[in-house]
């Protein structure tokens, strides 16, 4: 599932696939990709445009395309882009196509449709719309103190909840609490102040390591949790097995030895 640092791969992405280019038309293939807009109002809105600008805020990709309306691009579960020059070969889950005036085209593609596309007025308009706190790399060290140590909740549910910290999902989530040292199920009211500082350190430095090895994955350094999800594998911190628990219908893998219930 796409989380913040897929996103900013995908915005990186998105950059050089549209740029200077001039929208011919937008097909949409699969209509429920799409939120409050149709067909006809996105071409109306997109043809003959260029993209001017485009930015990443939590897991959306902000798409500009005049000074009062963008695009709100969500990838869901499974959204993905992919340039094609060659319209006729559309990959297979491909709700929505761009297609510009050069011949080339930029599919969204979304197997499981948990994404959205929608019209927004400007960045600030995407942020309300979609109930979003604060992107989880620009919260100063003192808002997010103030989130975790008000909250009794688990602190993995508080770093997935979009309206609280926006760009943290399930992966990453278990990643920067096994690196911070603390159990997914501590209560966040309940975690000592030099740890909460320390998870906040945690997240800026896990998230801008897999920004650097553009999301992929398996590149990550060994000592990262991300190529260890697998129940009985071995702790990155040689100290004995990965364990599984469900919170919030999620499965979550940590180290019983290394991660501390508070
Ligand atoms: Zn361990």
């Amino acid at each position: 599932m796409p989380e913040l640092p897929d996103v900013s791969v995908f915005r990186d992405y998105f950059d050089k696939a549209t740029h200077n280019k001039k929208i011919e038309r937008v097909d949409v293939i699969e209509k429920r990709i799409l939120r409050g807009t149709s067909e006809k109002e996105l071409n109306k809105v997109l043809k003959g445009k260029i993209f001017k600008n485009s930015d990443r805020y939590g897991k959306h990709l902000f798409a500009e395309i005049g000074s009062k309306v963008g695009l709100d691009i969500h990838f869901g579960m499974t959204g993905d882009l992919e340039l094609i020059d060659d319209l006729s070969k559309i990959p297979p889950y491909t709700r929505l196509l761009f297609v510009f005036q050069d011949g080339e085209g930029l599919a969204f593609e979304d197997q499981r449709i948990f994404g959205h596309i929608s019209l927004v007025n400007n960045l600030d308009d995407l942020v309300s719309q979609n109930d979003l706190g604060k992107d989880a790399l620009t919260i100063t060290a003192e808002e997010f103190h103030e989130i975790i140590r008000k909250r009794r909740g688990k602190i993995k549910s508080i770093l997935m909840n979009q309206s609280l910290i926006s760009g943290i999902g399930n992966v990453y989530a278990d990643e920067i609490l096994f690196q911070a040292g603390i159990h997914p199920e501590a209560k966040g009211s309940r975690i000592p102040d030099d740890k909460i500082r320390k998870l906040f350190s945690t997240m800026n430095k896990v998230l801008k390591t897999a920004i650097k090895y553009e999301a992929h994955r398996e590149d990550f350094p060994t000592k990262f949790l991300i190529n260890h999800r697998r129940e009985n594998d071995e702790c990155p911190g040689k100290c004995g097995k990965i364990n599984v628990i469900k919170i919030n219908g999620r499965t979550t893998y940590f180290c019983d030895a290394c991660q501390q219930l508070y």
